[in-house]
């Protein structure tokens, strides 16, 4: 049983080799939620001892990303906290403390085989068909002989020394307790050759003098989950509760995305990265939402959820363990479902960009009006370009072939104009419902369809096919605009021979 009341210290531990993905970002939702729920602390953990695979600018994307995410923490590297500092890179005195302590109690070994022969030795190993594992050279030498080849300079690492016998049983919340045998279990290196940790020394330790209480990450930590028992263990400290999400698949459900099929993405208005995610449209409420039901539930029929619900509602218990394929359509729906959420206000505020990054340039007021009658209709943010962009159009221009109508023939169409814009100058000044009224009375004596003619306007006054409803849209231009617009697209069609 877990002990919600209990207040958890979870942290979410990104290395900065890239954006922020929709894994990460789970992992952080979850971690965030479990904080919440249970009245404790959420802590941002940098985890940059590989220095390799370090890329610049990555942290403060994964920063930038979390914010949008509104996913915040209680301490992390940008805020400090009592259990700082909170990047890796900066604790490496920590880490060679305990790794000198286990290699005091005889529990880690320094290691001095070159990059060559540990590769002859993979080798030899693949052609006798084996796993490849660390042969165990260096792992008798007598501690003094080894100390003194540090202190000669030698090249070295240090290895965790593995029992040759017996078994360890650790356990994750979701799957139960795995046990593996320790001969199965390899000498893992867990202090470079730079002298800096590995990410199996550093996260222990970290995780244990941070207080962490739960550990929830992904599932490619499994097969070295038993290494962190055995170095908690060994080191005389409680684990935390350990939590192995789920993996991503692909759309299609079959396989794990690859790099280029996760660039591909980006050509059918989809990613993988967060940092995309704003910028095709999606609100934060809905990728957490959406993220969120990717391995978890809460019942078998509900789908909405705002954080508020998500922090009530979040559990453990109901994580999945499968594989979860991702679904964007599914993300699409959700973005419709909380941008209906949003008031006119907040609305307005949130497609002012994507309309000024098209060139448009809006206003405040306007926005807010518009914000009500196009909300229906928007999936992504950025659908507000197409909706609306007329809105704060100079002029419009349609194309004759647009304003002519089905069924109708250029010289019909003229008349039909000229009659729209007779009664729209007749009814100006008046409530739209009057001039709507008698637009309608003009359909009854022509005989022409109300597609026909209200076809007709849209076309002119908005230069799109779809438009939001055509009155709301007329208030919103000005009946005056709207009568220019009118005017502008009989000259065009006029002048069309
Ligand atoms: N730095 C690890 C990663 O980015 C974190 C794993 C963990 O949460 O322990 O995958």
């Amino acid at each position: 049983m877990i002990d919600y009341t209990k207040p958890a210290r979870v942290r979410f531990a990104p290395s900065p080799t890239g954006f922020l993905h929709l894994g990460g970002a789970r992992t952080a939702l979850f971690d965030y939620l479990l904080a919440k729920k249970t009245g404790g602390q959420f802590i941002l953990r940098i985890e940059d001892t590989d220095r390799k695979r370090y890329v610049e600018g990555a942290e403060e994307e994964i920063i930038n990303s979390l914010k949008w995410l509104g996913v915040n923490w209680d301490e992390g590297p940008d805020i400090g906290g009592e259990y700082g500092p909170y990047r890796q890179s900066e604790r490496k005195e920590i880490y060679q403390r305990y790794a000198e302590q286990l290699i005091e109690q005889g529990q880690a070994y320094y290691c001095f085989c070159s990059g060559e022969r540990l590769n002859a030795v993979r080798v030899e190993q693949q052609k006798r068909k084996e796993n490849p594992h660390y042969d165990g050279t260096c792992r008798e030498i007598p501690l003094e002989e080894a100390r003194q080849r540090v202190t000669n300079g030698e090249k070295h690492v240090v290895r965790f020394k593995m029992p040759k016998e017996g078994s360890i049983t650790v356990k994750d919340v979701i799957r139960g307790e795995i046990t593996v045998e320790n001969a199965q279990l390899d000498d893992y290196i867990i202090v470079k050759s730079d002298g800096l940790a590995l990410y199996h020394l550093a996260a222990s330790v970290d995780d244990h003098l941070m207080n962490i209480t739960h550990v929830i990450r992904g599932s490619e930590w499994l097969p070295t989950f038993p290494l962190h028992g055995h170095i908690h263990r060994a080191l005389g400290w409680q684990e935390p509760a350990y939590v192995h999400l789920s993996v991503f698949l692909k759309p299609s459900g079959k396989g794990k995305m690859s790099k280029r099929e996760a660039a591909d993405l980006t050509k059918d208005g989809y990613s993988i990265f967060i940092k995309d995610l704003e910028g095709l449209g999606y609100i934060p409420e809905a990728v957490n939402n959406w993220i969120a039901l990717m391995g978890w539930s809460f019942d078998d029929h509900t789908e909405y959820f705002t954080k508020a619900d998500l922090i009530e509602k979040f559990n453990l218990e109901k994580l999945n363990p499968s594989p979860a394929a991702i679904n964007f359509t599914k993300l699409d729906h959700f973005n419709g479902v909380h941008i209906r959420q949003l008031d006119s206000g907040d609305l307005a505020e949130r497609i002012k960009p994507y309309l000024e990054k098209e060139g448009f340039r809006t206003d405040k007021e306007k926005l807010k009006e518009i914000a009500p009658i196009i909300r229906e209709r928007l999936v992504t943010l950025d659908d507000a370009v197409g909706f609306a962009g007329f809105f704060f159009k100079d002029k419009i221009e349609p194309s004759p072939e647009d304003l002519i109508q089905k069924g109708m023939d250029k010289p019909q169409t003229i008349i039909m104009m000229e009659q729209i814009i007779s009664i729209m100058k007749m009814k100006q000044g008046c409530p739209l419902e009057e001039m709507e009224e008698e637009l309608r009375g003009l359909i009854e004596k022509t005989g022409f369809s109300a597609g026909q003619i209200f076809g007709i306007m849209r076309i002119a006054i908005t230069g799109q096919k779809v438009s939001p409803p055509l009155f709301e849209s007329i208030n919103i231009i000005s009946q005056n605009l709207s009568i220019r617009r009118m005017e502008n697209g009989l000259n065009i069609l006029k002048g069309t021979s």
